[in-house]
């Protein structure tokens, strides 16, 4: 089957597809624009999966990006189901799982990625979920009244936040993280720790350097988790959450430079003619991170390349160079991240972390790179002015929690802010 010329295809309808398609719109674009992914659900957010959604606090339809009416009122073509399983760069073609083939004028890829699956046995073994898609989380919400006990592999956010939520929820949670301390591939070891104590203290069991080697399991389904060692953590359930790989297949088939995800230049062009990337999939030089080529796997991040490429699309390309920013729920926690601390040299707190409001201050060769605010909102929204100049700070000043960041800005740097 043969659809209609788009003149914008948007593989993906997730955070940044979604995102692009309204971006394009709302600047006026006119031509045709079609939104093409492979899940059944409109476009919705991701992060209550893990959150409030997970808890049952949050209804289904109040996670959709835009009201169900709102895709044909603005004439972009949904499709929903869909699955783009190759694409002819030089014919201008993407082709479907099925078959079908969904010509385009130029092409925009926000295929985000996929859950890392465990390769070991027992991998696929009934009661084993990862937590990425609306579907993965109704999955895994109607397996939680019969279970007692869940193992929670992988202690970054997302493995972090399923433990809170299913804490409260009663069940007996266990963490097991392969490195010496949790969150440590986003923030340094002061945060970690905090964390780690807020769990125990709820209750979570926190194991630390502990590799996994096997899912054990009994007619089909999940008993437990099989350590390297020899001890087996009984669960229920267990949830994998040790990252995604990015979902670039058809475009590195189709010739796209690409190693970690595809290789995208600074207005998210990637090297296949008319081609785009945004969001989790897109590696890009980014300023924040020293000019070094990073994927950033966050809603700003998605959004804000989104724009980018909407703008490139109506012919006033700006490049992208915004500042990262990320947020994280855990009990009564806000965490809010801005900057990238990935490299820091040295980190200063901000107030004290028994009161559960502090911040860290990250420095590189003396200049603020990053910040991770727990319930200290007033420094992540100061703190952004220091990162984006790269301040130069005496770090006694920065641990004065006293002293509101917002005067610290030398004129040199409020001037470049300007
Ligand atoms: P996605 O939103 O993943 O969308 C990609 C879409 O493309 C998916 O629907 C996928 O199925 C589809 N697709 C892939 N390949 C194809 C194909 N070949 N054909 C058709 N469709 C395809 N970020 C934050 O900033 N803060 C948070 O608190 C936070 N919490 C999170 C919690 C969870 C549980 C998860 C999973 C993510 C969270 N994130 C958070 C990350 C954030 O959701 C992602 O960074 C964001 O969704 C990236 O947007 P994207 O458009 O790149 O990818």
């Amino acid at each position: 089957m043969k659809t209609d010329l788009s003149d914008v295809l948007i593989v993906g309808a997730g955070h940044g597809g979604a995102q692009c398609a309204i971006a394009l719109r709302q600047a006026g674009f006119a031509g045709s624009i079609t939104l093409l992914g492979d899940e059944a659900a409109l476009p919705y957010e991701r992060p209550p999966l893990s959150k409030d959604y997970l808890s049952g606090e949050k209804p289904p339809e109040r996670l959709l990006i835009r009201p169900a009416g709102f895709w044909g009122e603005r004439q972009i073509d949904l499709v929903s189901g869909c699955r783009i399983a190759s694409i002819d760069a030089a014919a201008h073609v993407a082709i479907d799982a099925e078959g079908g083939a969904h010509p385009y004028r130029q092409l925009v890829w926000a295929g985000g990625g996929a859950p890392r699956r465990l390769n070991c046995e027992g991998g696929t073994l009934g009661g084993v979920h990862a937590i990425r898609t609306l579907a993965d989380v109704d999955e895994l919400r109607a397996e939680l009244h019969g279970a007692a006990s869940v193992a929670i592999i992988g202690g970054g956010y997302i493995g972090l936040e399923a433990a809170a939520v299913l804490t409260k929820l009663g069940k007996r949670v266990t963490v097991i993280e392969a490195l010496d301390r949790v969150l440590a591939r986003v923030a340094g070891e002061p945060l970690s720790r905090f964390f780690e104590a807020e769990h125990r203290a709820h209750g979570v069991d926190i194991r630390l350097d502990a590799r996994v080697e096997t899912l054990d399991g009994d007619k089909g389904r999940i008993t437990g988790v099989r350590l390297a060692g020899g001890e087996v953590v009984a669960a229920d359930i267990v949830i994998v959450a040790i990252g995604i790989d990015p979902a670039v297949g058809p475009l590195i088939a189709a010739g796209a430079a690409g190693a970690n995800g595809v290789d995208v230049d600074d207005c998210c062009r990637t090297s296949l003619p008319d081609i785009f990337a945004i969001g989790d999939c897109a590696a890009h030089h980014n300023r924040y991170a020293g000019g070094a080529r990073i994927r950033l796997e966050s809603v700003q991040n998605a959004h804000d390349q989104a724009q980018t490429v909407a703008s490139a699309i109506l012919g006033h390309a700006t490049p992208y160079d915004a500042v990262p920013w990320f947020w994280s729920n855990q009990y009564d926690l806000k965490l809010q991240t801005i900057g990238l601390s990935h490299g820091f040299d040295e980190v200063v707190t901000r107030g004290e972390p028994a009161s559960r409001s502090f911040s860290l201050v990250y420095l590189k060769q003396g200049q603020v790179i990053a910040l991770d605010c727990v319930n200290a909102v007033r420094d992540y929204v100061q703190g952004r002015a220091l990162v984006t100049a790269g301040a130069r700070i005496d770090p006694a000043r920065l641990a004065d929690a006293t002293t509101p960041l917002k005067t610290m800005l030398a004129p040199l740097d409020a001037a470049q802010q300007e």
